[in-house]
């Protein structure tokens, strides 16, 4: 050879190493930087979601990304049979390569040069993955180029066991159902945890061609490409021909496919309304829901509604106060109507109606304002243009609180309310989670709070219920069984004593239809007989009823007491249809404490006639002011008095009417005669009458009692 020759191989020699270093390095360090595989395309497929109720069962399927079925399953949740007979299968090399499997592209472009055509793709579980996010793929060789960068792109940010288990979460399997875990659920009918060795490798051999091979519509197809599988793993080595005639014999357990794999919700409502509150929740979710109490809901509110030929609709919620768990949630009973049906009545806000009257006596009882016994005013209240009237039309004159609560009578709630003021009871029930919007406040408000004059929802009614029934200690409603939802209460808002008394007040009168006399109850009918509500709760349970029309429409039935009361009476049954509620033990909460009967107040020392009421431990009660004297012993008293005339008979003056100098207590109150105002008058102001039978009617002090006389002018 010459020297020429071999100076000239030699840098032939060079040269190919030179350019094989060049491609070597291209290959390490520059290919997988040129394309970058956005790993951010698998987190925009959200995945499907799985709603269980309380006892585990799905009753309930959301699909994910694209109407997908896929479920998020952990590598260590899979059995280790699966994930050996699919690397086995599809990429035997996986944890010794970097994302492309050179041995297998020389393996592959080998056959394609013997044979002719692409005998093995010679793609990688990595390569296989890049390709899951749903964008369109190309046969070319600048697209396979392409995939390989990515691959080891993604080998390079991720580890091994990452890589396979989003490729065990992305694969399709036929139709809308990717990743292992929905497939086992699909044909099998099982978590993929419980799948054997045979059915492993059937669904191994399906994301080959997953439309062509699913088990469902193509079983024969299926299975034959199981038996090749396994036919190459014996040949591989992985198994033997004893193993092989073992898994050949092992069952193929699949589901019964005329049956409904992921089963949808008739009426979703309670988990649209889930999903709202849990917007992070993918995969499971473990709700409150209890399926039993649920049918007896929808069959009672259905039925009621069905019955009432000018009512349309109907919702209600019951909660487990203990855990604050929604056990039964119906939004609507026409979900499939067009137009509005998909509206959730339990979440609308609508005029509760008295149905916030138990919050405002709570909240007087827990300032020491008034006690069950007390006496309040139900005579006519005019302030400025605001005249409450009774539902019945009537007014009581003085009742116990207890009667003006449970009778619902809306003068004593007024004045109750009036003397707390719109402002701090907003506040109290914030507490207790009614919340009003941003745009209402309390001299928006006023005292039409007492009467509905703000709306509220179902959901936060139960909610404040629920609270009112857990000695007033607030937390919210529960829809999962998530951590995040575990319990954020914070504590009591009153004295656990005035809960309890407020609770025995709404258990004078037995709830309508509940064979049980322990409930506690209220019902709310709004202005125009538009909405009629019942709340009910006893230790356990709270139940909220709502009938009314979407279209805010009125109706004479829609009366709360009616129509809602029976119906959260027959719910309350079936709840109690193995065990009575529970007994509240109030013995500390509660004491027994001298009243007087002239007022219902704690007994002070003019007090003549005295009984023995029930006062809350913790809490001073406001001393009687009906029986100080009048000439300024007692000049703390609030009580409202006409000293001026007193009410009789009289006779009428040269001018044909009767004159008279006012006189009241406090000094300035505001004057009715007949129902008409007369002003914000000074002790001292004159006033003549007319010959007739006369009403006067005096309201004022800080408290905005009344007192009301007769006279007659001859
Ligand atoms: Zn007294």
């Amino acid at each position: 050879m010459t020297r020429q020759r071999k100076r000239f191989l030699l840098n032939i020699a060079m040269l190919s190493g030179v350019a094989m270093f060049a491609v070597a390095a291209f290959w390490e360090w520059v290919f997988p930087h040129i394309f970058v595989f956005d790993t951010a395309a698998f987190s925009r497929q959200f995945p499907a979601t799985r709603f269980t109720d309380c006892r585990g069962n799905v009753v309930h399927t959301e699909p994910g990304y694209d109407y997908c079925l896929r479920f998020p399953v952990k590598l260590e949740d899979l059995p280790q049979h699966l994930i050996d007979v699919t690397l086995a299968a599809e990429d035997r090399n996986f944890f010794e390569h970097d994302g492309v499997d050179l041995c297998a592209v020389a393996r592959a472009a080998f056959q394609l040069i013997t044979n002719g055509r692409i005998v093995s793709g010679a793609s990688t579980v990595s390569m296989q993955l890049v390709n899951q996010t749903g964008e369109r793929r190309e046969r070319s060789l600048l697209y396979k180029l392409a995939q390989m960068g990515k691959a080891r792109n993604l080998e390079r940010r991720w580890s091994k066991k990452e890589i396979l288990e989003e490729y065990f979460n992305r694969l399709p399997y036929g139709g809308k159902i990717y990743g292992i875990e929905a497939a086992a659920n699909y044909y099998f009918g099982l978590p993929a945890g419980q799948l054997n060795t045979a059915e492993s490798i059937l669904l191994a051999g399906i994301p080959q061609r997953p439309n062509r091979l699913r088990p469902d519509r193509f079983p024969e197809a299926a299975i034959k490409r199981r038996d090749l599988i396994l036919e190459m793993l014996v040949r591989q080595g992985s198994f033997t021909e004893a193993d092989a005639e073992r898994i050949r014999r092992e069952p193929l357990r699949f589901r019964d496919f005329s049956l409904e794999a992921f089963p949808r919700a008739e009426d979703p409502q309670f988990f649209l309304w889930t999903r709202q509150n849990h917007p992070e929740i993918r995969g499971t979710c473990a709700t409150t829901l209890d399926m039993a109490k649920q049918s007896v809901v929808n069959a009672v509110i259905t039925r009621c509604v069905n019955e009432h030929r000018s009512v349309h609709d109907g919702a209600a919620i019951v909660v487990e106060n203990r855990t604050r768990a929604v056990r039964a949630f119906l939004g609507t009973t026409d979900f499939k109507a067009a137009g509005d049906g998909q509206v959730n009545a339990a979440l609308a806000r609508r005029s509760p109606g008295s149905l916030l009257k138990p919050f405002i006596f709570g909240e007087a009882i827990n300032g020491g304002l008034l006690v069950a016994e007390t006496l309040v005013d139900d005579s006519p209240l005019s302030l400025g243009n605001y005249r409450p009237e009774n539902f019945s039309g009537d007014f009581l004159g003085r009742v116990s609180a207890r009667s003006a609560l449970s009778q619902s009578l809306n003068t004593p709630a007024v004045r109750i309310l009036n003397s707390i003021g719109t402002a701090r009871c907003i506040e109290t029930l914030g507490a207790f989670g009614i919340r009003f919007p941003e745009n209402t406040n309390a001299e928006k408000i006023g005292l039409s709070l007492a009467l509905g004059g703000a709306e509220t929802t179902l959901w936060q009614l139960a909610g404040a219920y629920s609270s009112l029934a857990s000695g007033s200690v607030p937390a919210d409603l529960r829809c999962t069984e998530c951590a995040t939802e575990a319990s954020n209460s914070a504590g009591a808002i009153w004295n656990a004593g005035t809960a309890a008394m407020v609770l025995e007040m709404l258990q004078t009168v037995p709830l309508p239809g509940a064979e049980h006399l322990e409930i506690s109850w209220k019902t709310g009918t709004s202005n125009g007989l538009r909405d009629a509500w019942c709340i009910a709760v006893t230790p356990e349970w709270t139940v909220a009823v709502w009938f009314g029309n979407k279209d805010g429409s009125s109706a004479p039935e829609l009366v709360g007491a009616e129509i809602a009361a029976p119906v959260a009476g027959a719910i309350m049954n079936a709840l109690y249809r193995d065990q009575a509620p529970a007994v509240r033990d109030t013995s500390a909460l509660l004491r027994t404490t001298l009243l007087c009967e002239k007022s219902g107040l704690a007994a002070g020392t003019h007090c003549e006639k005295t009984f023995s009421g029930t006062a809350v431990v913790g809490i001073p009660l406001r001393t009687c002011p009906a029986c100080k004297s009048f000439d300024g012993a007692n000049p703390y008293s609030r009580e409202t008095q006409v000293l001026q005339p007193l009410g009789g008979v009289y006779r009428k003056g040269f001018n044909g009417k009767a004159r008279f100098i006012l006189k009241s207590l406090p000094a300035q109150a505001h004057w009715y005669l007949d129902g008409s105002y007369l002003g914000f008058l000074k002790s001292g102001t004159a006033l003549e009458i007319p010959p007739g039978k006369h009403q006067i009617y005096v309201w004022g002090g800080n408290d905005f009692s009344s007192a009301k006389i007769e006279i007659e002018v001859k």
